[in-house]
């Protein structure tokens, strides 16, 4: 098969076994990367210690297999990385685009500033620990420009990271580096041309553009995939208590995964094994069926 550069992945957190909204995003990248002949990764977010459960990864890269979902290259681990996003860390510092910052959580919860996602950082260390102050927390400097992408799927998103955002954390207090430094680094370090996730992060996506750009990093091409949610209009997850996939009848939930995203599986598919059902829902992918939906409850 010819290499056609697409270059995707699958970034779980490991913090409990797939369930269906992440299988959604699972299938989805993987879909749309063997759509267009490409290589699909796994990368296991697990930077996050204290929300990492033991044994959780390889579970997820179990049930990826019994599915059909094979990843192209070596599975990497955030965990392994440190000392990537370090250097990333300095190099933002080096350019004044970088600080320390001394304030408390609650100091940060009493700002009068909002956003889109709440709180806004009121930029008390912005220019220098004040007197006394010990150091906490790594945020980014944002600015007023606005930062625009076209998603694939949820069309031209804008935001102005300063007022909509905020400097945001890039090596939390507790020493651990954060997701949106992480996911900018691997994505580059992986040579991601295509990102499909979830749009529980289409959000994050604008913070991640600015990485890139003050990094010198290219910025890959966004699909943001409706998010699952439950009845009450939730998000999938654990806290949502979301129930983990069944794997025992893998072809009727690949099945049931794709009608879900309205790729119309024909009826007789169901007589075929996982490896017939991924190559018809790859050459038939059309991610437009999606269109405009950001939200699906999944039952
Ligand atoms: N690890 C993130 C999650 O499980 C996904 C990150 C990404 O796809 O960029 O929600």
């Amino acid at each position: 098969m010819p290499d056609t550069g697409y270059r995707g992945r699958f970034a779980p957190s490991p913090t409990g076994p797939l369930h269906c909204g992440s299988l959604i995003a699972a299938l989805g990248s993987y879909l749309d990367a063997k759509h267009n002949n490409g290589t699909w990764l796994v990368r296991m977010e697990d930077l996050d210690s204290p929300r990492t459960v033991p044994g959780a990864a390889d579970t997820i890269l179990h049930t990826l297999e019994s599915i059909g979902l094979h990843w192209d290259e070596t599975v990497i681990y955030q965990s392994h990385r440190s000392a990537e996003y370090d250097a990333a860390l300095h190099k933002l510092n080096s350019i004044g685009k970088a600080y320390i910052c001394g304030c408390t959580r609650k100091e940060i919860a009493d700002s009068t500033l909002h956003g889109i996602e709440g709180q806004v950082y009121p930029g008390t260390c912005r220019n220098g620990l004040p007197e006394g102050r010990q150091g906490r927390a790594w945020r980014a400097l944002t600015d007023s420009f606005a930062i625009s992408f076209d998603d694939a799927l949820q069309g031209h998103i804008t935001q102005h990271l300063e007022n909509d955002i905020g400097d945001f954390v890039v090596k939390r207090a507790d020493g651990l580096f954060a997701y949106q430094l992480a996911v900018v680094v691997d994505d580059a370090f992986q040579r991601i041309t295509h990102v499909a996730r979830g749009a529980d992060l289409l959000s994050s996506t604008p913070r991640q553009i600015y990485l890139q750009h003050l990094l010198g990093l290219s910025t890959p091409t966004y699909l943001h995939l409706p998010v699952v949610t439950n009845t009450l209009g939730e998000k999938l997850s654990k806290q949502t208590l979301a129930q983990p996939i069944n794997t025992a009848f893998p072809a009727a939930l690949l099945l049931n995964a794709l009608s879900f995203m309205q790729q119309n599986p024909p009826p007789d598919l169901s007589d075929y094994d996982v490896t017939s059902i991924l190559d018809w829902a790859a050459i038939n992918w059309d991610y437009k069926a999606l269109n405009q939906v950001k939200s699906i409850c999944y039952r």
